[in-house]
């Protein structure tokens, strides 16, 4: 294939190109505000989980509350009756022994539910400080995860905008190239990644390989015009005045 030298070195501008889409299309992929977004969000749902059984065992601790404070009031109402009943003197000596052993157990059972109910909420009150601090860094992560989104956001429409601007480019460049050499340079970019490179120093700036002397002769001998691979990698080795040949 034959084609002009200064239009063999716009396959230099359109590699240059690509490798700024890939370079785009590899930070899309490894943004490391989506890193944080993903770290924020888990973390979310586990702050959410850890308050949910937090409030379900402040339920449980109310559901106990009021089972004490319910037994509480009985033993409470049992002791009144028991003592009017002793205050109107209307009772035998057998009654008032009964009434006054009653009244014994009753203080003693009184006792032991008003300190069990002391303890319970002690617990609840542990309970609904664990749940302001879960509550608090929930609010916390979640005004993060708001900030670390936007900025995600911002860095998404930075790459749209650069892909954008590439692809632009790339179909400006591609118009001016013929059909033949930009298909061949398609299916090198295709296969192997770069499509064309430039010559410099001995190396193919594709694979890096630094070719050997008889290979430099035999392509400093070839006209400019003839599109030359690579004899390594196949990409287009594109010649130009900084290749040294
Ligand atoms: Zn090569």
């Amino acid at each position: 294939m034959n084609v002009e030298p200064k239009i063999q070195a716009k396959l230099l501008e359109l590699a240059a190109v690509d490798a700024e889409l890939s370079r785009i299309a590899h930070r899309r992929k490894n943004l490391p505000e989506q890193q944080e977004v993903d770290r924020l969000d888990a973390e979310r749902t586990s702050r959410k989980d850890d308050a949910v059984a937090v409030e379900i065992a402040i339920d449980d601790l109310d559901r106990d509350i009021r089972k004490l404070e319910g037994e509480v009031d009985a033993v409470r109402q049992r002791e009144e009756r028991d003592r009017s009943m002793l205050a109107s003197g209307s009772v035998g000596a057998k009654q008032l022994s009964e009434l006054q052993h009653e009244l014994g157990t009753l203080e003693r059972r009184q006792g032991v539910l008003e300190d069990e109910l002391l303890e319970v909420m002690e617990r609840r009150e542990a309970s609904e400080a664990d749940h302001q601090h879960a509550g608090a860094q929930l609010s916390r992560i979640e005004e993060e995860l708001a900030e670390t989104q936007r900025r995600r956001d911002e860095a998404v429409a930075d790459l749209d905008v650069a892909h954008q601007r590439c692809t632009t480019d790339r179909a400006t460049l591609g118009a001016e190239l013929p059909g033949d050499l930009l298909a061949l340079y398609e299916r090198q970019h295709d296969k192997q990644g770069i499509g064309a490179a430039l010559l410099q120093a001995r190396r193919c700036g594709a694979c890096r390989i630094e070719l050997d002397r008889g290979e430099i002769a035999r392509i400093a001998a070839t006209p400019a015009e003839t599109v030359l691979r690579c004899p390594e990698c196949s990409a287009i080795l594109v010649r130009t005045k900084e290749s040294g040949l």
